[in-house]
């Protein structure tokens, strides 16, 4: 058995935060992640980021993880866990974790839950031909494993991921032939889509995927447009030959972690899913069990760097060991958050926290 303080279960943006204010604080972190680098989605992220200067603004998504890798430096009571999947997880806050087929287990004190969010799909035809994918899959060949899956493709879903990662690809040198939203209007921010629209890229809204076609792969997509109710306008479909189909329509908080451990949960579409039910301190309602970042709402990783600081002075404080700066920190990151989610897509996460809050003192 392994014995720390605070055990932090992913190090994407949310973790590697968490993790800073911690070992400021004193106590034995330990960080585990299933993947071979630390940064979580930040690793495949090649475009520049938006926020303030707090929050990396300018800065590459990929760098931005190696600065809050390197804020870790140097801190003795720090260990990270790599190629390390958290399989079990138990109210007694002890977990089992496979790394390279072998089983451990670790005992912590704390166990802060930042474990990210998992792509929403959509069910339509053929829809596991070879060549179709997510846009974290397509963002993880193209970005970090420098792999074209083919010269050409179409996009399903306007929002700010389809957009960047079509955006992305057409600096892969793959042709994006369509974006395809079935709402009235695009999902992401303007700015994005003028650069694809500049770039000649069509986007069709009100337009969604009826099937892909191909026998050993993708060949082609036909799309058909719907009416204001989402219901399919008979003889408008197109069909476009294709050799890539990504389909980008929202992300799913992993919350499954907090439910092995009953913690209480609740779906809550304004944060994606759902999520675990958490008191103004980022505890669960699992005593001793924190969570923040994507996986207690979708939103982004500026908010998920910022829950994380906050996380982690919170910690701090439940275990008698507070952070020196624990007071002011806490009202500038709060005040960061705030500052954040008054942008284009705050309201829809403050009205999905505020629900989070209520349904934690209304469960039985
Ligand atoms: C295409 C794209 C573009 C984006 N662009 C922007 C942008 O411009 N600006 C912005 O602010 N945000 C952007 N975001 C959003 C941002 O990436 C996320 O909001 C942010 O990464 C969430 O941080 P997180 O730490 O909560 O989760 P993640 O970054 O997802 O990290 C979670 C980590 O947990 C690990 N993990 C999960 N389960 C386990 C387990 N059982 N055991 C061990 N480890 C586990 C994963 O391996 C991962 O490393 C974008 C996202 C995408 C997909």
């Amino acid at each position: 058995m392994i014995y720390t303080d605070v055990l932090i279960i992913g190090g994407g943006p949310a973790g590697l935060t968490a993790a800073k204010m911690t070992c400021e604080a004193g106590l034995s972190t330990l960080l585990i992640d299933r993947s071979h680098i630390l940064g979580g989605q930040l690793t495949k992220q090649t475009h520049k980021f938006f926020g303030s200067k707090e929050q990396y603004a300018k800065q590459r998504g990929f760098d931005i993880a190696t600065i809050l890798q390197e804020n870790l430096q140097n801190f003795p009571n720090l260990t990270f866990m790599l190629e390390s999947t958290v399989v079990g997880l138990y109210e007694d806050k002890v977990v089992t974790v496979l790394q390279r087929n072998e089983y451990k287990k670790i005992s912590a004190k704390v166990i802060i839950l930042a474990t990210g969010a998992s792509e929403k799909f959509l069910a339509f035809e053929n829809n596991d031909l070879p060549q179709i994918m997510g846009a974290g899959a397509l963002q993880t060949i193209v970005n970090q494993y420098q792999v074209i899956p083919g010269k050409n493709m179409v996009m399903i879903g306007s929002g700010n991921i389809g957009l960047i990662v079509s955006y992305q690809m057409m600096q892969a040198g793959i042709e994006v032939k369509a974006i395809v939203e079935a709402n009235d209007c695009i999902g992401g921010y303007k700015v994005h889509a003028s650069k694809l629209k500049r770039l000649g890229v069509d986007i069709k809204t009100r337009t969604t995927i009826k099937r892909a076609i191909g026998t050993e792969k993708l060949e082609a997509v036909e799309l058909i447009q719907v009416d204001s109710n989402f219901k399919e306008i008979p003889g408008s479909s197109e069909i476009i030959e294709t050799e890539c189909l990504c389909v980008s329509v929202g992300l799913s908080p992993q919350h499954q972690l907090a439910s092995m451990i009953n913690a209480k949960t609740a779906y809550i579409p304004q944060l994606g899913g759902f999520v675990p039910l958490l008191n103004d301190q980022y505890m669960t309602s699992v005593e001793g069990v924190f969570a923040c970042g994507d996986m207690v709402g979708i939103e982004e990783a500026s908010s998920a760097m910022m829950e994380g600081y906050l996380t982690g002075l919170y910690v701090s404080q439940y275990l008698n060991e507070p952070h020196p700066e624990s007071e002011q920190l806490i009202e500038h990151y709060h005040q960061q958050l705030h500052e954040l989610r008054n942008g284009l897509f705050g309201n829809k996460t403050l009205i999905g926290i505020q629900k989070r809050k209520e349904k934690l003192t209304n469960a039985p």
